[in-house]
């Protein structure tokens, strides 16, 4: 450990809050000498915001041991927490939690000394960024700087590192090959390695797999494939076979699209065994995410010469030193590390990502090396493509990929395809929407920071050289003005709209609060159908229609003229310009189309519904507070538009899940996928689970815990984890409740040893919470949605999974009108099991795992058992059974004494 360390370390718990002093004393402290302490001294913490909310003191800061790891390991994982960084440091883990506050002050003279030594691998760069940061005044500067030597010559700063990707001739289309089942089996067996358990069901995916990268016979109807295949199957490399020996042989991309980033990582993992060789695999596996989850390297230059301020700058230093150590500049769920944007309390790095799509293209000065044109340019050649669902979804809708557009889709985790077909092909105009559409045209409003710039700007000599394409700009830049703009919201509150559009959310606003029926003093919310409108909303969306009409036309004009300028091809247009153009179609195209679903919902007001839509008007809150109003359009069934715009052009497409059927039959997974809708359906599989789960599985459910009784839920909770010691998701279906029960409970169970994690109320990301728990076998996590599907924890750190009560669907106007369209409680019940069973799979991931699900309901139908694998006992019981059932799962202490189910 350094020796002269002059600054005291702080560690808070649920359990308490300890100091270690510089003379080497520990002691625990009160809440309140804490925040004085920090208030008056620099102390070094893991984690201020999450050390700040324990103590109650928001605003804490000081030498946060997580930045100073960012700094010095850019794009190494770690496991945000004390046992986490003492692996990365090679020192011991501090056994109990008044040891942890000594071992903050050891670490840090630990990860200090990593400056001074010889084989540092991130040094370059160093002492550039220490230069910047010591501007900033990032408090580990003292401490850093002087060890950091001046390099001798001049180091290479970031833009003139990174690589620079290279054009490629476009690939021709694939070969039309047959895989035969000798030869995916063979594929099989090199994958899984030697040895390996012969597994038929994994075979015979396998096999099954293959047919659908078969070629196709009949227009718009690819050969398409539903299979389910149950947990363990080992689904992964099943279909892999088959799709590597394609793209071998046929000489085209697989795309393999997932809904979760968690799955999408883990593929990437399991390519490792497709091509071993790291080189081999960057070329021949690519994933690829939205532009979103990038970064800007223009936005990153803005933000690094004065565009942020405050932390924020911090951020963007410590994000400069990632991207030039970054495998793919991929921010979200890629190699930076969940917890860093969350450190900073997301101040900032959003705006790093190309998120509001002002991309300029070849007009940017990192073009040639930037992140995302990088990766859209490596999927051209590469063999398997990992992507989402979104994106495919977006690409194909868009027609983003041009000549290099996927012929053969994998669909994993198949059964979210329903929802994200759902989200993709909606439509809102909503203040959020349509001021962000009036930024992208007209550019900055007064007063803003950064680069933004409106249409003008961005093609001012397409404006100088085409007069009517002048002219339609200037046209649209006139009629954006009648979108909200700043300050929208509070104008509307205040009863004082702005211009059509913002009168007719006014209206809007109205209507919705006065159609709930749900209390509109909850908070939450609001929504009602759109039907039979009010005559001031039915006044209102006259004006907003025109309005938008007057936008919609030169936005049309200005697509036809760009593409004239682009076949006239005048002598201005070098490659840059012509990329620029290509870029502003693109955008322009897809705005427009937003444009034009605006007006078609303006048109129903009044008008007569759409049978094939549900249509509602929304007010969005949180916790009160208003933060957008809009009119909403979804499809009754969103697999008919991704059926026409993904389904038919493709050739190939395999969609898998261990969930297909949701508990019902084929019927319930034809309509989902959209196969209903091609003129040929899919051909159905279907293996069942390896695992033994009469054996290694119980489903337990509560019958005496009171519906409501917020006090007894977290009772129920707290006692059921104390007795399997941690080990246990908590799964909740409202946030409110979430919160409710973590605050009664969390303290209670840090007194036992048994830390408590969760989502919506710990600053920490999804991914990171996840990592931590599976990372210590007496830790738990409560949370929603994104924990039901997205976990994959196999082992020992997941024993229980606590479902808070029967998941019913929440009662919304999207909700209702799909249930009548879709046979009544059959679908509701349907979407129940599917979540039911989602949880429970989060289980069993391996053969020798073991556990218990248990569900907190006094009146569970039996109707909807069926969610559950064959075979798995399910019991009704007393929480006091219930606990005492925990009891005898392989906690970790049971373990070390040998003390099992089994004893
Ligand atoms: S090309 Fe676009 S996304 Fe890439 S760095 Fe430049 S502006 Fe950003």
């Amino acid at each position: 450990m350094t020796p002269t360390l002059p600054h005291p370390a702080l560690h808070a718990s649920h359990s308490g809050t300890w100091v270690a002093t510089p003379d080497g004393e520990t002691r625990a402290i009160s809440r309140g000498e804490a925040i004085r302490l920090a208030a008056d001294t620099p102390v070094i913490v893991m984690n201020a915001p999450l050390i700040g909310q324990r103590l109650g003191y928001g605003d804490l800061s000081g030498l946060d041991l997580l930045e100073l790891f960012a700094f010095l390991h850019p794009a190494r994982f770690m496991v945000p927490t004390p046992k986490g960084l003492a692996r990365a440091c090679g020192l011991p883990v501090p056994e109990r939690e008044d040891d942890v506050a000594a071992f903050l002050r050891e670490a840090t003279g630990a990860l200090l000394s990593h400056i001074d030594a010889p084989d540092w691998a991130e040094r370059e760069g160093a002492w550039t960024a220490t230069q910047a940061l010591g501007r900033l005044r990032w408090p580990w500067t003292p401490l850093v700087t002087r060890r950091i030597a001046k390099p001798e010559r001049a180091e290479r700063w970031l833009f003139s590192k990174l690589p620079e990707w290279e054009e490629s001739p476009g690939r021709a289309p694939p070969r039309s090959v047959t895989i035969e089942p000798e030869a995916v089996e063979q594929q099989l067996d090199k994958l899984t390695g030697q040895g390996s358990e012969r597994r038929t069901g994994q075979r015979d995916f396998s096999v099954a797999a293959a047919r659908a990268f078969a070629p196709r016979d009949m227009r718009d109807s690819p050969n398409m494939v539903l299979a389910e295949a149950g947990t363990g199957i080992g689904k992964t490399l099943g279909y892999l076979a088959p799709a590597s020996l394609w793209s071998q042989q046929a000489g085209g991309a697989i795309w393999v699209s997932t809904f979760t980033k968690a799955l999408q990582r883990q593929l990437g993992r399991e390519t490792e065994r497709l091509f071993p060789d790291d080189e081999e695999r960057r070329n021949r596996v690519v994933t690829r995410k939205g532009r979103e989850n990038y970064l800007c390297l223009l936005n990153l230059e803005d933000a690094l010469q004065g565009g942020f301020a405050g932390r924020a700058a911090v951020l963007a230093q410590l994000v400069a030193r990632w991207a030039a150590y970054s495998a793919d500049g991929d921010m979200v769920g890629g190699d930076l590390p969940g917890w860093l944007p969350t450190l900073f309390r997301r101040n900032g790095s959003t705006a790093l990502t190309d998120r509001r799509g002002e991309c300029i293209y070849a007009g940017c000065p990192h073009y040639r090396k930037c992140f995302i044109e990088r990766a859209a340019r490596a999927s051209a050649d590469a063999d398997i493509v990992i992507a989402n669902h979104a994106l495919v979804m977006v690409n194909a809708a868009r027609g983003r990929e041009g000549e290099n557009r996927p012929t053969r889709y994998v669909f994993d985790e198949g059964h979210h395809l329903f929802d994200a077909a759902d989200a993709m092909f909606a439509a809102a105009l909503t203040g959020q929407e349509a001021i962000e559409i009036r930024r992208w045209i007209m550019g900055p409003e007064r007063g803003s920071r950064g680069r933004r710039r409106g249409l003008s700007a961005r093609l001012s000599d397409v404006a100088s050289y085409d007069e009517q394409g002048g002219r339609a700009i200037a046209q649209a830049v006139d009629a954006a003005m009648a979108l909200p703009s700043d300050g929208w919201l509070q104008r509307i509150n205040e009863g004082e709209p702005f211009g059509p559009v913002e009168a007719l959310l006014a209206a809007v606003r109205g209507l919705t609060y006065a159609r709930d029926t749900k209390g509109s003093d909850a908070g939450y919310g609001l929504e009602t159908e759109l039907a039979e409108p009010s005559p001031e909303l039915v006044e209102a969306a006259g004006p907003a229609g025109e309005a938008l009409d007057a936008l919609i036309r030169p936005m049309v004009t200005l697509g036809r003229r760009l593409e004239a300028v682009l076949a006239e091809a005048p002598d201005w247009m070098d490659g840059p310009a012509r990329a620029r153009i290509e870029g502003a179609i693109a955008s322009l195209g897809w705005r427009t189309e937003t444009v034009g679903a605006w007006l078609a919902l303006i048109a129903r007001i009044g008008g007569p519904a759409d049978p094939d839509f549900v249509d509602w008007l929304a007010v969005d809150r949180v916790e009160g507070r208003e933060y957008d109003i809009g009119l909403h359009r979804h499809w009754i069934d969103p697999s008919r538009p991704f059926a026409k715009t993904v389904l038919e052009p493709a050739h190939g497409v395999l969609v898998t899940s261990a969930t297909l059927r949701a508990g019902g039959d084929w019927s319930v997974a034809d309509a989902r996928s959209g196969a209903n809708h091609l003129m040929r359906g899919a051909a159905h599989f279907e293996a069942v689970s390896p695992f033994d789960y009469a054996a290694q599985a119980e489903v337990v459910i509560v019958t005496d815990v009171k519906r409501g009784d917020l006090a007894a839920l977290a009772n129920a909770y707290a006692r059921l984890i104390v007795a399997a010691e941690g080990g246990t998701l908590g799964l909740f279906t409202a946030i409110r409740r979430l919160r409710g029960v973590h605050a009664r409970i969390a303290d209670r169970l840090a007194r036992e040893g048994l830390p408590l994690y969760a989502q919506h109320v710990d600053p920490i990301d999804t991914g990171t919470l996840v990592d931590i728990f599976r990372d210590d076998p007496r830790a738990s996590l409560i949370g929603t949605d994104a924990l039901r599907d997205g976990v994959d924890v196999p082992g020992h750190s997941l024993r229980m999974v606590v479902m808070e009560g029967v998941p019913w669907p929440k009662p919304t106007v999207l909700h209702a009108a799909r249930r009548m369209a879709e046979g009544g409680r059959e679908y509701d019940d349907r979407i129940v099991r599917a979540k039911l069973a989602q949880g429970f799979g989060r289980l069993i991931r391996r053969a020798d795992d073991r556990g218990m699900f248990v569900l907190l309901s006094a009146a569970m139908p039996s109707r909807l058992l069926s969610a559950f694998p064959e075979g798995t006992p399910v019991t009704r019981m007393t929480l006091d059974e219930a606990v005492m059932r925990a009891q005898r799962l392989p906690s970790v202490t049971r373990m070390r004494h040998g003390v099992s189910e089994q004893a």
